[in-house]
């Protein structure tokens, strides 16, 4: 957790809850876990349990100490809709973005189906809706799993996005990213030793889909020397939101 992030899409990151489980074939080199990992039995470390589920309430209310205006990608060391997150955690995680109204909050699932259910009876608000300054995202990383993103062009949340990374092979998501059910695609591949081929043809797709596209990286065994430039060009768009 960090008031400034160097993930290319976000200001800062906020984990409120740490560790999860594998759920699809994106989770298979888990970055999260491979890094939390390292720090199993060390004493006093905030990962001393390693990936295993634990909940922070005392970082619940953080957000609200930072006083300049942020984009925050909340849980990147979990997923919020874990089934072991209880409900009313959940809850006080959307308090704290209701409250902290001059960030916007950038919330990735791959269990988009909880995000939806929750949205729809746990968030005191109308039925699909939510704080207006809350982007609520899922992960989609093959076609097998493209029910997420209908899951989540089912809401209404100011921002409805997608992450496509690691993309693991071609999409067809015509179905949703027409007219404005989705308005924010990220595309990305896997980084490190065991990092798996992405096709450019399968990343153009997406991009040429018309919805706003941003392009994380090329990943590989050295990330840094791939960069993320798609046809001499970065594409670093990013949602409207007024
Ligand atoms: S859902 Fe996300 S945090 Fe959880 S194991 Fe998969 S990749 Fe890691």
């Amino acid at each position: 957790m960090s008031a400034s992030s160097s993930i290319e899409w976000t200001d800062a990151t906020w984990n409120p809850v740490t560790g999860c489980t594998k759920i699809s074939p994106g989770c298979k080199y888990c970055y999260a876990l491979t890094f939390a990992e390292r720090f199993r039995g060390v004493p006093g470390h905030p990962f001393e349990q390693g990936f295993d589920l634990r909940l922070w309430p005392d970082r619940l209310r953080l957000p609200l100490a930072w006083r300049r205006p942020r984009r925050i990608f909340v849980n990147s060391m979990s997923d919020l809709f874990h089934e072991r997150v209880p409900d009313d955690f959940i809850q006080a995680v959307f308090d704290t973005m209701r409250d902290a109204w001059w960030h916007e909050f950038q919330v990735l699932t791959k269990r988009p189906d909880r995000m939806v259910d929750f949205v729809a009876s746990h968030a005191r608000e109308p039925l699909r809706y939510t704080h207006p300054n809350v982007w609520l995202g899922a992960s989609v990383e093959t076609q097998q799993y493209v029910g997420r993103a209908r899951l989540v062009a089912s809401l209404s949340s100011t921002v409805r996005f997608l992450s496509c990374e690691p993309l693991l092979g071609p999409l067809d998501l015509a179905e949703v990213l027409g007219g404005d059910a989705i308005n924010w695609v990220i595309v990305g591949s896997e980084s490190g030793h065991h990092a798996r081929p992405m096709d450019a043809a399968w990343v153009r797709a997406i991009r040429d889909a018309g919805v706003p596209f941003f392009f994380k990286q090329w990943g590989g065994r050295n990330k840094k020397e791939a960069g993320r430039t798609l046809d001499r060009k970065t594409y670093d768009q990013m949602p409207q939101t007024v």
